[in-house]
Order: C-alpha cells, then structure tokens, then sequence
C-alpha cells in the first residue's frame, strides 16, 4: 500500500497569521495510507479541503448550528469522505443543508473546510446522479437557477409555484402568502433585468469551467491513486 503525504497546520496558525498568539506547534508532514477509495482526493483537488488532516476532535460538530437536526454531523461526514464510503458521503442530505457559515472552519484545529468540502460533495453527487433523500435543497437550488437564468432576478411566485409542484408541498407556508401579498413581497408580474444573450453567456461559461474542474479532480484522484 503506497502512503500520500499531507502536510498538517501549525497549530494556531491561523491567529498568528491575523496577528494573534503565536502557533502552539510547528507544522509537520505525515505519511497517511490508502484507505478506501480516491474520495478524499477528488475533494481535495475540486475544494482544496483536506479532509485526512481531520483526527476527529468533534469540534466542528460541537458549534455546528444544522448538526442537531442532521442525518449527520461533521465529523461524521469528513469520516466516511477519509474512509472512502462514497454512498453515505454523497447521498446524505447533511451536505445540502450546511449553510456554509464557516462556524466549523474557525473551531477546527487543523483548518479542515468543510463547506468546501460540502460543495465538492454536491457536485461530485450530482454529476454521479445520486440522490439526496429528505431534502428538497437540491430542487430548491436549480429552479432558483433557472429563474435567474431566465428573468436575471428571483419572481418570488413563480420560484414558489415551480417548487410546489416539483416536490408536492402544495399547501405548506401557505398561511403565509396573505401577509407577505399585502406587504407587496409577492409581485405578480415580476421584472426582467439583463440581456439574455448575457445572461446565456455567463450560464455556459460556468458549466464549462464545471465541467473543466471535474475533468481536473478526476486526473489529480486517477493520479494519486489513493485519498489524501
Ligand atoms: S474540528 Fe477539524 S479536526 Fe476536529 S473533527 Fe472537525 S474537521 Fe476534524
Ligand atoms: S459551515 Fe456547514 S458544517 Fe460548518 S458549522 Fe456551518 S453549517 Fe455546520
């Protein structure tokens, strides 16, 4: 089994970088080997997060604010990504709730980013077409797209209408649409800003450098071999 090496942080680099308290220890390089697939690698090259510096001090799940009402905690999740259980890493609806408050990152002594890791996950999932059971953030996430792909802003009816009927909540938050009508947050007719040729440009140069950065992930795991 071949080993990868990651160098780990000093600690309490981050508050000497901002100009706090010395680090309490020097950074070091430690040979970490292969186990399971080429997950954490492919993370790792997508995110830039480097999830096998994590040794599971469960900090990050401590001050998490979604943690409590997850099918997974952080800790938990950086776990399966270091173990290579691709599955339960990608199709949990924990990486679609995190909402990338970086409350983790602050807390985490080795400076694991798990939102960045959370975004890789998603991408990774959606190209691999697994589905994330429990959540409706996914279904969320494109309509909103495609409203602004449209329009080049949110028409908060018809976001509303289209994620309805997308995942069957007819009825749910509708006490809520008198109150919000009369205070005008529910326009009927919603505005249209932007030229569309723009718009379509933007839209296709990001899936292009999408697509280009899976290609690079998928090279940089295919080359290590191994999770990092
Ligand atoms: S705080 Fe950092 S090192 Fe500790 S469990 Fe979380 S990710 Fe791992
Ligand atoms: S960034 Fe995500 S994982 Fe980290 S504390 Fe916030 S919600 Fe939790």
């Amino acid at each position: 089994m071949t080993p990868v090496t990651e160098t780990l942080p000093a600690t309490g680099a981050a508050a000497a970088q901002a100009g706090g308290a010395a680090p309490q220890s020097a950074a070091v390089t430690v040979e970490i080997f292969e186990v399971g697939g080429g997950l954490a690698a492919e993370v790792r090259a997508a995110s830039g997060a480097s999830p096998m510096a994590c040794y599971q001090c469960t900090k990050c799940s401590s001050g998490c604010p979604v943690a409590a009402r997850a099918d997974l905690m952080p800790h938990e999740l950086v776990r399966l990504v270091q173990t290579g259980q691709r599955g339960s890493a990608l199709g949990n609806r924990f990486i679609w709730e995190c909402t990338s408050c970086h409350t983790c990152v602050t807390r985490c002594p080795q400076q694991v980013d798990i939102p960045a890791m959370n975004d890789a996950l998603r991408e990774i999932g959606r190209r691999e077409g697994v589905a994330a059971k429990g959540t409706a953030v996914p279904v969320f996430n494109e309509i909103f797209l495609e409203t602004v792909r449209k329009r080049g802003r949110i028409h908060e009816i018809s976001l509303m209408a289209s994620f309805k009927l997308r995942t069957r909540r007819l009825l749910d938050d509708m006490d809520k649409a008198p109150a919000m009508f009369s205070k005008g947050k529910l326009p009927l007719l919603g505005e249209r800003v932007g030229e569309k040729a723009k718009r379509e440009q933007i839209f296709r140069k990001a899936v292009a450098a999408a697509a280009a950065q899976a290609g690079d992930a998928k090279g940089t795991s295919g080359q290590q071999g191994g999770s990092r």
